[in-house]
């Protein structure tokens, strides 16, 4: 399924619930980013799979595991604070700044993390401010779709708030990723303009 995939967009692997030789071998296939949704999952993980791993915390992250997870992520997609950002901030190593994308609440269901797309701007420029944080992006998870056309008005509406956000051109930051698109609308994400798709049962088989 990989071949179908242009060669501008970059496949991540959602690790969740998958062993350590599942892992090993989607890297030796060719993949290169992995996603976790758990720090302590990926603390088992990370030690025990190749090095040349870029590591993506996916899954929410609270303040208490925001050391650990410095320590073990080169990517958080899933700051939705400036709270959170700040926390990031104060721990990073002030030579190396973790990268983040900001995670987006874009179908407003409210038992989801992610901010408004309303409140993006300010928090991309908040969080544009703070050292050791670079902001890459945004991230999207669209309430879960019947039919993969369900989701494509949510990855529409993302890629006009990037577009809009890289109009506005605030000063240090680079916003180039878009990540959205599972195993069930990738497709239709990739048309809407994904720059990183995140797979988990597309690439494993079922959980
Ligand atoms: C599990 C997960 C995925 C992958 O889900 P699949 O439907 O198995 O492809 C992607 N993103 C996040 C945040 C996830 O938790």
């Amino acid at each position: 399924m990989l071949e179908q995939v242009p060669d501008e967009v970059s496949v991540l692997a959602a690790v969740k619930g998958r062993s350590a030789d599942e892992v090993r071998a989607c890297l030796e296939g060719g993949i290169q980013h992995l996603g976790g949704n758990y720090v302590q999952e990926v603390g088992t993980l990370r030690p025990v799979v190749p090095q040349s791993a870029v590591w993506h915390m996916i899954g929410p992250l609270q303040k208490n595991k925001a050391r650990k997870a410095l320590q073990l992520f080169h990517w958080i997609q899933t700051v939705d604070s400036l709270a959170l950002g700040e926390r990031l901030s104060r721990l990073a190593e002030p030579r190396e700044s973790v990268n983040v994308l900001v995670q987006v609440n874009v179908g407003r269901e409210p038992q989801k993390a992610g901010v408004l797309p309303e409140d993006v701007p300010a928090l991309v420029q908040s969080l544009a401010e703070l050292p050791g944080l670079s902001v890459r992006g945004l991230m999207t998870l669209p309430p879960l779709p019947e039919r993969p056309e369900d989701s494509r008005p949510y990855f529409r509406r993302m890629r006009l708030l990037l577009d809009d956000l890289r109009r506005e051109d605030v000063s240090g930051v680079e916003l180039e990723i878009l990540s959205m698109g599972m195993s069930a609308d990738w497709e239709v994400a990739v048309e809407e303009g994904a720059t990183m798709i995140r797979l988990g049962t597309t690439l494993f088989g079922p959980r």
